[in-house]
């Protein structure tokens, strides 16, 4: 963005307020000298009515429209390309004020929707079968941002005002690029919004944040959002998980799955998921599979197996067809629900473990551990 630009300097000085929790919207209201359910207006225009401009708040009075133009501005990342894929997933670019990159997908389905959210430009996780593993972080997302990818999706969906019924984005998952439990606040500030009831509405049932396993993390995860929980687990033994996942080695197996038993809000109805990649003889043995049974013992569980996605220079192949149903069919012995993960927009690179922005790689020199035509 060019200083010389008189626009550019204007959205610089005006206060962004979507990403505002409903407190903090208040909170600027009272300040800017608004009665408070001016405050309640604006959050519905904005979330409930996809306004991105005071122009429209036609409830309001012009002079008082005219007055917030002036300090504020309803912001909107720019989506700078779009993709869909064979099955219907679709999968968007996100362009932030700053240059910087995030990638947002939406996977239709029968009976719902799910929309997968990036809580980071990059990562600093490093998981080895992950192609955002090998972006680094770059930034964490503020709140807008994150509250931003949703907006977005009902943009391009065209649902707004926010429908009560058959809607085509009914879940989120905290499962794109990043790790959520590394920007707990905006992620907290963010789902808040996202769970208003008076605005998107997408209740805390309908939310799921994958961790790799952040465990000092986990408990406030419960206490103050509230959402479900899924842990990428992907192996059963520290060793192994220590190369897969290198956080094992921060908190290690043991840790985790204590958190995992105290975590508030799990019971058997409402049971936490564990993300199995399924990587051919890494993880994947009957063995392997009945030491999974033993280790979930106690935790109201249930399992995700998830065929590798492949990425340009991976060093993994996906587990064959019958290891993967011989798999799944050793933990449902054991009672467990062990769905395979349907891959869905692999064509696209929208499958799990495949988003990756280019947006470091236009500015990095130097050379990292995959070659520079594999990113
Ligand atoms: N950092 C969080 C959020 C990412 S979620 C976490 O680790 O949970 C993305 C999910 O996809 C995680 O379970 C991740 O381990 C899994 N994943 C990553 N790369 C994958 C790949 N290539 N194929 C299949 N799943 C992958």
């Amino acid at each position: 963005m060019s200083s010389a630009n008189p626009e550019a300097i204007d959205i610089m000085a005006r206060r962004d307020l979507v990403g505002l929790t409903r407190a903090e919207l208040a909170d600027e209201m009272a300040r800017f000298g608004a009665e408070p359910f001016r405050a309640r207006q604006i959050w519905h225009w904005v979330y409930h009515r996809e306004v991105t401009d005071f122009a429209a708040m036609t409830n309001l009075a012009k002079p008082f429209r005219e007055r917030l133009d002036e300090r504020y501005m309803l912001g909107r990342a720019q989506v700078t390309a779009a993709q869909a894929s064979r099955d219907g997933t679709r999968k968007w670019l996100l362009r932030f004020a700053d240059g910087q990159e995030v990638e947002t997908v939406h996977i239709p389905e029968a009976d719902r929707g799910t929309l997968c959210v990036s809580s980071q430009v990059g990562c600093t996780l490093t998981c080895r079968f992950c192609h955002t593993g090998t972006q680094r972080l770059v930034r964490n997302l503020g709140a807008a941002e994150i509250v931003g990818q949703v907006m977005l999706a009902r943009d391009a969906l065209g649902e707004w005002p926010s429908p009560q019924e058959d809607r085509q984005l009914t879940n989120i998952v905290l499962m794109g690029m990043g790790e959520p439990l590394y920007n707990f606040d905006s992620i907290a500030a963010a789902m808040k919004i996202v769970m208003d009831p008076e605005g998107l509405a997408i209740s805390r049932r309908k939310i799921t944040l994958s961790t790799a396993g952040v465990v000092p993390m986990i408990a406030r995860c419960g206490a103050e959002i509230g959402v479900n929980l899924a842990i990428s687990l992907h192996a059963v033994t520290n060793d192994v998980r220590d190369v897969l996942v290198p956080l094992n080695k921060k908190y290690p197996l043991a840790e985790l799955l204590d958190a995992c038993r105290v975590y508030p809000g799990s019971s058997n109805a409402r049971r936490i998921t564990f993300e199995y990649v399924m990587l051919k003889g890494i993880n994947d043995s009957p063995a392997e599979a009945r030491e999974l049974v033993r280790l979930l013992k106690g935790i109201p569980a249930k399992v995700n197996l998830i065929p590798f996605n492949p990425w340009p220079g991976a060093p993994y192949e996906c587990s064959t067809d019958a290891a993967i149903a011989a798999f799944s069919d050793i933990l449902f012995a054991a009672g467990y629900s062990a769905p395979v993960r349907t891959p869905r927009g692999r064509d696209i690179l929208a499958a799990c473990g495949q988003l990756k922005s280019d947006s470091v790689k236009a500015r990095r020199s130097e050379p990292r551990d995959a070659p520079a035509a594999l990113r």
